[in-house]
């Protein structure tokens, strides 16, 4: 991972002083560059009511569109957007790029709608982000989204009584919580709890084995078991096939996403597709 890391901001660093500014610059001058030239932009992807096929809300993914460069996936970016802080404005900038383009659509999505972003660390000391997640649900006609945050379980949190108090505020105004990759780090039975959980997001590793071994299948079952039993919803990630689709709604698992039911896309894009889907009523 380490290794991943310093290859991804060697390529970056490399691609960006060279093409965005002829120079050499911080990451964190780079950053807030592209953040000032408002070049940081939510795509969304689907989450799918796994017994009906409907689409009951999306996940929020940043993505970075570089002149010259199209469009920059968010592992090359979010590391250094988290060494240097700016990840705190950038989702801050993002999360009122979202509310202005849901918005005028509040009314023709389903009641209750989703809405996920993914959260760092750093959000859990940032004494902003209940106001901001306040200020986010303000825009929109009440009942009719959800506010999600994602947090992911590659990340360490250390629960204090601050984070204790963070989220129970999170909870007191409706936000959810949900642990994202779960099953490959560091969440215990503890987290669930202090963190008010809502939902695991199923890290796409264990979607990609089922039908491989026994023991995945095996780990999958332990994972819907304990969910029912401490009533936390559950989501899988990257779901690409009929077939998975199939194993996991037999499993009762209540959410699904994945490239099976869309890509990430912009959101005039979605709002199209959710326009065609609910004509056609074609619910894969
Ligand atoms: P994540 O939150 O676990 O998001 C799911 C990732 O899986 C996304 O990658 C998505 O495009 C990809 N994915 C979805 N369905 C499938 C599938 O069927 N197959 C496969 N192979 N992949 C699928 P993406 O958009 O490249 O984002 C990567 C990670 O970057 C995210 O993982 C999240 O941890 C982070 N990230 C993205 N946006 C933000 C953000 O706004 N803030 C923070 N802090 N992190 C972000
Ligand atoms: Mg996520
Ligand atoms: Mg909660
Ligand atoms: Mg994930």
């Amino acid at each position: 991972a380490l290794l991943v890391l310093i290859g991804s901001l060697g390529l970056l660093s490399g691609v960006i002083c060279y093409r965005l500014l002829g120079r050499p610059a911080s990451p964190r001058t780079q950053l807030q560059g592209a953040l000032n030239a408002k070049q940081f932009e939510p795509f969304v992807q689907p989450i799918v009511n796994a017994t009906d096929g409907r689409w009951s809300g999306v996940e929020v993914l940043m993505r970075w569109r570089l002149p010259g460069e199209g469009l920059i996936r968010p592992d090359l970016f979010i590391p250094m957007a988290e060494q240097t802080g700016l990840i705190l404005p950038m989702t801050r900038d993002l999360m009122r790029q979202v509310a202005e383009a849901l918005v005028p659509h509040a009314t023709e999505l389903p009641p209750h709608f989703h809405v996920g972003f993914n959260i760092s660390a750093a959000h859990c000391n940032d004494p902003r982000l209940l106001d901001d997640c306040r200020d986010f649900l303000a825009r929109f006609p009440p009942g009719s989204i959800e506010l999600w945050l994602e947090l992911t379980e590659r990340q360490l949190i250390e629960p204090t009584e601050q984070t204790d108090l963070l989220f129970m505020q999170l909870d007191s105004i409706g936000v959810k919580v949900a642990i994202d990759d779960f099953g490959i780090g560091h969440a215990s039975l503890n987290y669930l709890q202090r963190f008010k959980v809502d939902a695991l997001k199923i890290d796409q590793s264990f979607i990609k084995r089922i039908g491989a071994d026994t023991l995945s299948a095996h780990l999958l079952d332990t994972l819907v078991e304990l969910a029912t039993k401490l009533e936390i919803d559950l989501i899988a990630e990257g779901v690409e096939t009929a077939a998975q689709r199939d194993y996991l709604r037999a499993l009762h698992v209540r959410y699904l996403q994945g490239y099976f039911f869309g890509r990430p896309m912009p959101i005039g894009e979605f709002i199209h597709a959710h326009r065609h889907k609910r004509d056609t009523a074609d619910h894969p």
